[in-house]
């Protein structure tokens, strides 16, 4: 095997595969010159030879690697590993390809044994700060090897002992560390060494790593690699601190700075938020020299990385290292936030802006909040805003508790004193996270911003006792079960259900949606008819309305009856009766779109349904809307017996109504070219009405319908002495329709590809009935997803592929756009960019989603 060991001189940040994050980053720093204490790394690739070796055991050769890699450290410090006066130590740390906060192991101050503490405590001249490492080094190693939790110590001893009591206290803790391991604590430093790296190496197994990296999407196959390090102590004296900080707001994406850190601490006590740790800012107080240093640091590495970076520093007796840096993790609205303001900045390019957005932000961004009216409420306790957001929920004391609880279908707020990685399953399945402790960098804090939870942390009044199932709280008490209402975006929890406000999209991100429209070459439409949902959809930012089911307007009460009395009625001019009324309803609705509209395009797609889904199905009901329409009721339930299909999604719908039942579209088609006639006049602007026929199969029905239509129009124009373009055109839905599509594009002026259909009848999959079985066919990877989800590129699209490339051969001006589920979704918008396609059309709430997917798809 290669070697399996690399100083922080020899790698790069490119190296994570091989080095894991933070090693990696370790290596860049060095590079770039910044203070980082020397070390070395031991790789993934030796991680994955010691989890696939049944022995496990660190191998003779690693082994020797690494005596050699501390012989280079001493070189390097001047100090000697596990003799000496003056003695080396190292913290050996975890650190994958992908970052796993609090997930595997840390332990620190190796090297340290009943020899060197006390020529740390000689040389250092500080027998306090010698011995407390010792303490902390037995009871990480007792944790990390033997899994001996830090209770069983009883609190981190600090103060001033003299050094008899001091060697009291050790032995002390040398003695728990046998009970509970039945060895005794490691003298030989090198052993300590290898047993540690054995450990952190099989932590990656460990239960909470395996399910932190199946909520993540991350491979088991990784393995982590060990960074090895020269200590440097952050509790070593009163100008030494320890502390975190993001070069942004992690939960805003403001500019400027933002963490913590804690005097006279070693690192993990900030990531454990047992210690509330002080702001970023008291440091330019404190320690001025030091916070100036750092903030050169903080822009150093973000002009680097060309991100928001996340790093942790030490300051040993006034002087600051770097111990880590990386691309901090940071909340959807944060996101967007730096991703623009650093493209604002020239830092990193439009394309890359675009790229470092995922809609999945987007759509945790467009979260509600609550009304302003609720925030008024008073709250019952008050924390830091970890992680925004707007939640109601059921209080749960335990993560198993809001595991339960979920599973119940119920919506979960976990309230803790302070959450570790042990909670994580606890945590993803909740709505909110709210701890008593910890701040902005906790655990807590860190893994809901990670997973878009709304989490309010450090609420100091709050005591939770969850032995008993109940938090106290100044002025009462909340049991499990309570109803909370959780503001990430304050800090504020209130008691009961608080209303909550509809989203409503940030500046920001408006901002980058506009840039993304520049940058596509396809367009969003909504697919809506309600006045409500057009609104909605060109507030989202539609370039029009690319699908409106016409059918959808007709199931108010008493349009539904006379659509009945259309279906059944005994003679023509109760036929007649019911064309006019819904003529007039019809031309109401399409008024009030092109209003909203303007001249922004409106496609709207004429009766699609087959008639039945407009009848009852009892008897009972059938014959009350006899007695109501006045007609025979044997002939009602005749009528409604005909209509009755076995398969109508294959029946009598579509285009076949339009041919059977032709006033129907006649009297549509009317509708339309009246409300735009009216509209244009009214508003003197130029309505181009497009008026699509759906489930065309054969160039007979298109060209029928067509000649009707144009009838009707000719008519009304004429009428009206007012002549508008017009658009006709077709839905391609239906297999054979985009196997002809060359002679469809002679008739019609657009296509717009219905995929629900379309995927329906090229699987052969009923569009209602077919998750019954698609869960079964993606989980036995029959298929690799729900192509009613995710286009299925290799069938559905090819038939897509050749219709669009036909239809354009054939007419140049023809124009093509995708209105079915898939027209919102960004894997399907990727393939569809591929297309000779202008436009996708979706519901109005995934507009925004669909617009930063085209831009993608197109740069
Ligand atoms: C389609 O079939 O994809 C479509 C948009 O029409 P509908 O869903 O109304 O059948
Ligand atoms: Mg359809």
């Amino acid at each position: 095997m290669a070697k399996m060991t690399y100083r922080f001189q020899e790698g790069k940040k490119e190296w994570k595969d091989l080095l894991g994050g933070k090693g990696a980053n370790l290596c860049e720093m060095t590079k770039l010159d910044l203070p980082v204490p020397s070390g070395f790394i031991v790789s993934t690739d030796a991680c994955r030879d010691y989890l696939a070796q049944e022995s496990k055991k660190l191998s003779p050769k690693l082994i020797e690697e690494i005596i050699l890699q501390i012989k280079h450290l001493e070189a390097l410090s001047a100090k000697t590993f596990g003799i000496g006066d003056n003695p080396l130590l190292v913290s050996v740390r975890s650190g994958a390809k992908f970052s796993m906060p609090g997930m595997m192991d840390t332990i620190l101050n190796l090297g340290l044994n009943d020899q060197t503490v006390h020529a740390l405590s000689a040389i250092t001249g500080n027998v306090d700060f010698a011995f407390q490492c010792y303490c902390r080094l037995i009871q990480m190693f007792a944790d990390v090897v033997y899994g001996v939790s830090a209770e069983n110590f009883g609190v981190t001893p600090t103060g001033t002992k003299s050094e008899k009591e001091w060697q009291q206290t050790v032995q002390n803790y040398q003695k728990i560390y046998a009970a509970n391991t039945g060895q005794s604590f490691p003298q030989n430093t090198m052993e300590q060494l290898i047993i540690a790296v054995e450990a952190v190496f099989t932590s990656w197994n460990n239960q909470r790593a395996k399910v932190y990296r199946r909520l993540h999407n991350i491979s088991d196959a990784l393995g982590t690699a060990v960074t090895i390090q020269q200590m440097v102590f952050g509790n070593y004296s009163a100008d030494s601190a320890t502390g975190v900080m993001f070069t942004r707001n992690p939960a805003t994406g403001e500019k400027g700075v933002y963490g913590e850190f804690l005097l006279q601490a070693q690192g993990e006590d900030i990531v454990a938020g047992i210690r509330t740790p002080e702001p970023i800012r008291k440091l330019a107080e404190t320690m001025p020299y030091v916070y100036d240093e750092l903030l050169k640091i903080a822009t150093q590495l973000e002009n680097h990385y060309q991100d928001m970076q996340d790093v942790e520093f030490t300051i040993e007796a006034g002087k600051l290292y770097m111990l880590q840096t990386r691309n901090g993790k940071r909340t959807p609205q944060a996101a967007v936030t730096i991703a623009y303001n650093l493209m604002k900045e020239g830092i990193i390019s439009t394309e890359t802006m675009i790229n470092r957005i995922d809609e999945e932000m987007i759509e945790k961004l467009l979260h509600p909040t609550f009304t302003k009216e609720a925030r008024q409420k008073k709250a019952i306790v008050q924390g830091l805003p970890a992680s925004p957001g707007a939640s109601v929920g059921q209080v749960a004391f335990t993560a198993e508790s809001a595991k339960e609880m979920a599973m119940q279908g119920r919506p979960v707020i976990l309230v803790r004193n302070e959450t570790s990685p042990e909670d994580i399953e606890g945590m993803s399945v909740s709505e909110a996270i709210v701890t008593s402790r910890g701040g902005m960098t906790s655990h807590a804090a860190v893994v809901a911003r990670g997973m878009g939870i709304c989490c309010v942390v450090g609420c100091e009044a709050l005591q939770v006792d969850e032995s008993q199932g109940v938090a106290y709280f100044a002025e009462g008490q909340l049991k499990i079960g309570d109803v909370i209402s959780v503001d990430g975006s304050s800090g504020r929890v209130y008691r009961g259900k608080l209303p909550l406000n509809e989203a409503t999209t940030s500046a920001v991100l408006e901002k980058v949606l506009k840039i993304c429209d520049s940058q596509s070459t396809l367009a969003v439409y909504g697919n809506a008819e309600t006045p409500r949902d057009i609104k909605e959809s060109v507030k989202k930012g539609a370039k029009g309305i690319g699908l409106a089911r016409t059918e959808h307007m007709f199931f108010k009460a008493n349009r539904l009856k006379m659509m009945r009395q259309l279906i059944l009625a005994d003679n023509p001019d109760k036929v007649n009766e019911a064309l006019s009324y819904m003529k007039e309803e019809q031309k109401a609705d399409f008024c009030q779109m092109y209003q909203i509209l303007g001249e922004l395009p409106c496609t709207i797609r004429l009766l699609d349904p087959p008639l039945h889904e407009f009848l009852p199905q009892e008897k009972k009901e059938l014959r009350e809307i006899a007695q109501d329409l006045a007609i025979n009721s044997q002939e009602v339930l005749t009528k409604a017996q005909s209509l009755a299909e076995i398969n109508p999604m294959l029946g009598l719908r579509g285009v076949r109504l339009g041919i059977t039942r032709p006033e129907i579209y006649q009297m549509q088609v009317g509708a339309i070219i009246e409300a735009a006639i009216e509209i244009s006049r009214k508003e003197k602007i130029t309505i181009i009405p497009h008026i699509m026929i759906p489930l065309v199969g054969t160039v007979k029905e298109l060209s029928l319908i067509k000649k009707s239509c144009l009838e009707v129009i000719g008519a009304q124009f004429k009428d009206s002495n007012m002549n508008l373009p017009f658009n006709i055109g077709t839905m391609i839905e239906i297999p054979r329709a985009c196997l002809i599509a060359d002679q469809l594009a002679q008739i019609a002026d657009f296509f717009s590809f219905g995929t629900n259909d379309l995927t329906q009848l090229t699987y052969g999959y009923s569009r209602d009935d077919a998750h019954k079985f698609l869960s079964t066919y993606t989980h036995n990877a029959i298929l690799p997803s729900d192509p009613f989800q995710h286009l299925d590129a290799e069938g559905v699209g090819k038939l897509m592929r050749f219709a669009s490339e036909k239809g354009k051969e054939e007419k140049e001006s023809l124009s093509i756009g995708v209105c079915g589920e898939v027209g919102g979704d960004p894997a399907s918008i990727q393939f569809i960019q591929t297309l000779p396609v202008d436009y996708v059309s979706c519901s109005p709430f995934r507009i925004p989603q669909a617009r930063l997917a085209c831009a993608k798809a197109a740069i």
